[in-house]
């Protein structure tokens, strides 16, 4: 019966580690896969997740199902990290929520309930699939995650390779010429993959475009704590919207600030007009969620929840969390500093300029090549370099490699 499936690509950033695991050379370097790395070129456990996994194994929990919608407890700590210990909506229950295999499931699950729900701009029924608008570029798995749940996907622009910055003009005028009403898709923080993100006076002019075209805001945060270090700070964008009145759909993940990756911990929320109206979509999201995984998974969240339970783990994680953060802003700089004394005629100010886990470096796609094929550095395609992955003892190495690919 499936005689005739052909046979589909690979993910392309999935696929630069296949590559780089095949490599015999002891000086390569991986710096496709986002995840971070401490300084020896190590995954990283936080000890404050570590101390939560232990206290979790001495108390011999069950490991029956979570409900639908998952631990209430987590979800509850989630969304006050995103919003804020004192806003309004959180404190009178009016912020829809469900825990979500990390944040590709809280983006899923927007998708779906966008899909469903989003009325047309008079609030009647729509004609036509929602339109998700993304950056460009945006992290690769966004327009196959809402195309498949039924979103239309569209661009809006974002990164100048000519500046290797922000494209605000053009960001503005094109959210401006998009069709009143559409999905805006906004990176809180960290953008994926340029390390670009807009500065606060930025932020609060791409609020008032969002609501002069009753654009739906969208955020993404996936990086929380990893532009400045500081949970609180990191949250700007999202809680200066919430500020001017936007009723945002938030997905967060805390694969990278707690290191969770492989655990699938994130959460999606939706501010509503009510506490009627946040139970309404809680039990849709519920309805949504059962037919496709039934339940989400429990050990995760339940690391999340002790450390947050405990003024001292949490006092750490934070703390922790910030010398992920420091440690490659650090390697930014050095990397920066190598090139400068190995004598590139290239500016290099970006790597120091663009925040969050990656370097959008404007290497192209010949020199990726030649990074990989002569030197046993492995990036995406589209020149981002994974910061994460940088080390000090690698640092050396990689700069000479990037002069040689780009003199
Ligand atoms: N959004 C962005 C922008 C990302 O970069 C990532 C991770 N690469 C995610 C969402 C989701 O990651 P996860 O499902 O591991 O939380």
């Amino acid at each position: 019966r499936f005689a005739g499936v052909p046979k589909g690509p690979e993910d392309a950033i999935l696929g630069v580690t296949v590559a780089f695991n095949a490599d015999p050379n002891p000086n390569k370097i991986n710096l496709g896969v986002g995840a971070y790395r401490d300084d020896v070129g190590l995954p990283f456990v936080l000890s404050p997740v570590r101390e939560a996994e232990r206290r979790i194994v001495h108390a011999q929990h069950h490991m029956e199902y979570l409900p639908v919608a998952g631990s209430r407890t987590f979800v509850d700590k989630a969304i006050r990290l995103a919003y804020g210990e004192h806003n309004h909506h959180v404190k009178t229950g009016q912020v829809a929520s469900i825990q979500t295999l990390s944040g590709t499931g809280a983006c899923r699950m927007a998708g779906v309930l966008i899909q469903r729900f989003l009325p047309a701009l008079d609030g009647g029924p729509r004609d036509e699939s929602p339109l998700v608008l993304l950056p460009n570029p945006s992290w690769a798995n966004h327009a196959a995650i809402f195309r498949d749940s039924g979103c239309a996907v569209g661009q809006y622009k974002y990164y100048d390779p000519a500046t290797k910055n922000l494209d605000f003009e053009g960001c503005v005028s094109s959210l401006e010429d998009a069709p009143d009403g559409s999905v805006v898709l906004l990176h809180a923080c960290a953008h994926n993959p340029t390390g670009v993100d807009p500065t606060p006076e930025q932020w609060a002019k791409l609020s008032a475009v969002l609501k002069e075209k009753r654009h739906q805001p969208l955020f993404d945060m996936a990086y929380q704590g990893f532009t400045s270090g500081d949970m609180e700070v990191d949250a700007a964008s999202v809680r200066r919207f919430v500020d001017d009145g936007h009723r945002i759909v938030l997905a967060q993940s805390f694969s990278k600030n707690f290191g969770l990756y492989g655990q699938r911990v994130g959460c999606l929320s939706v501010l509503t007009d009510s506490q009627e109206e946040a139970l309404a979509i809680d039990s849709q999201l519920k309805i949504i969620a059962r037919p496709m995984y039934s339940n989400p998974p429990i050990a995760g969240v339940r690391i999340v929840e002790e450390v947050l339970s405990d003024p001292e783990l949490e006092r750490q994680w934070r703390a922790e969390m910030k010398g992920m953060a420091e440690r490659i802003i650090s390697m930014r700089t050095m990397l920066k500093g190598y090139l400068e004394e190995l004598g590139s005629a290239q500016n290099w100010d970006h790597i120091t300029n663009q925040n969050g886990m990656f370097c959008f470096s404007g290497i192209s796609k010949e020199q990726v090549a030649k990074l990989r094929d002569e030197h046993s550095v492995y990036l995406t395609e589209n020149g981002r370099i994974s910061m994460a992955g940088v080390t000090s003892q690698n640092v050396g190495y990689l700069a000479d490699a990037v002069h040689k690919v780009t003199k």
